[in-house]
Parts: C-alpha cells; structure tokens; sequence
C-alpha cells in the first residue's frame, strides 16, 4: 500500500502539486473539514466498495472489502463535488465516483461479464497492455489529446452504470468502461487505469497529474480571491 501512495504523492509533487494524505476517520464532519483544506483530490486504487453502497448483496468473485475506507471516502467524493474541488479517480477511484453519485459496479468482471481482455494483467504495472478508446469531445480527450490510448489494467471490477449527469469518456474493446466524467463540474473524473504506475515514462500519464495540479491551482487562486472579498 505505502509503495502505491508513494507512487501517487510523487505524480502530484512532479506535477508542481503539494500532496497530502487523508486519514481514515470516523466521522463525516472530520472528513469533510479535511476535505475543505485542499483544492484537489485523488481517490486512489484499493480494495473492493462494499456492495451495499449501490444496493446490492456480494456475489461470489468479490474481493476484499474495506467497509470504514468506503465511507470516509465517498464523505469525501461527495463534499468535493459539492464545492468545486476537483477529483481525479483511479482506478478504484472511478468507482468510487460511479458509487458516489448513484451509479453501480460489476462486482467482477469474469463473472458477470466473461469478457475477452483480460483487465488483470499479469505484466507490472509499469506496464500499458491494453486499449481504450476515448470521447474526442470529453475533457479526458482534452487531457491525454488522444483518442486510442494503451493503458495498464490491474481491476476485476468496472462501472457498470455511470452516474446521472455523467458521460462515458473512455471503453476498452470489450465494452468496459474505462473512464466517466461530469461534464459540468469543473473536473470530476476518473480512469480506471492506473496513471501512478507510468506516469515516469508516459505522458499522457503525467498529463493526468497535471491536469489535476492545474485545476487544484485554479480552484486555490479562486478560493484566495473569495477570502480576500469576505474578509
Ligand atoms: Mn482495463
């Protein structure tokens, strides 16, 4: 775990950001006043969301779950939103957004999907092994500015519906969704690959961290002119 927040904290410092890490806590005023002390958020890979969160029972071919992470960070997901704070998921982390703002998951890919592409690669994840296609319209296009991009895979749950409000910007070949965002939020989205892992040596990776970074910047600036007038 360390070795992969490692990974994240070093893209945002590269990235001009200043990254801090949320702690797990209990209570969602806690969480929310963290939240109110940064002008960006990553929501990271990790564990399995508890289906309860999207209304449904676990099936079998779920995996390890982290019932406390979930809540703290979907208090998080949704206190951002609601302040224009910008988000970038990964991984785990667009599910996070799907799960946050009323959208489901595939609780397992093989299971309910039998897809062909295999989504855990067995390569490093240093490594890009499959395809996406990405919306030339969505602001990810705007981002990465490609539209067939490789990406690593390291999931055996996708977004299966996206929430209301938010457009499909990235599908790998077989149809899974491997990005959403909202398209009237300042920067809400998420991939389902895992730019951390490349970013040192794939600039489209990067440029995800940038974009976060730049976005972060703008919404601190904005924050700074609105205290200066209330003061
Ligand atoms: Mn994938």
């Amino acid at each position: 775990m360390d070795y992969q927040f490692r990974e994240y904290s070093r893209g945002v410092e590269s990235a001009g950001g200043l990254p801090v890490l949320v702690p797990v806590v209990e209570k969602a005023e806690t969480v929310s006043a963290t939240i109110g002390r940064v002008d960006g958020l990553i929501l990271t890979g990790g564990p399995d969301i508890c289906p309860r969160f999207y209304g449904e029972e676990p099936m079998v071919g779920i995996g390890d779950m982290d019932y406390p992470l979930d809540v703290m960070e979907l208090e998080a997901a949704r206190h951002a939103e609601k302040t224009d704070i910008p988000i970038l998921g990964i991984c785990r982390g667009i599910q996070t957004i799907a799960v946050a703002f009323g959208g489901s998951l595939f609780q397992d890919i093989p299971t309910q999907v039998g897809s062909s592409l295999d989504h855990r690669q067995k390569a490093d994840k240093t490594i890009n092994t499959h395809r996406v296609n990405i919306t030339n319209s969505s602001k990810l296009f705007h981002v990465v500015g490609r539209e067939i991009l490789w990406v690593n895979s390291k999931h055996h749950q996708a977004v299966r519906t996206p929430p209301p409000g938010f457009i499909v910007t990235a599908k790998a070949s077989d149809g899974i969704i491997e990005g959403i965002e909202k398209p009237d939020s300042p920067f809400l989205l998420g991939v389902q690959w895992h730019p951390e892992g490349t970013w040192t040596h794939d600039d489209a990776s990067m440029k995800l961290f940038a974009a976060l970074v730049a976005a972060a910047k703008k919404r601190g600036k904005a924050r700074e002119v609105h205290k200066g007038r209330s003061s």
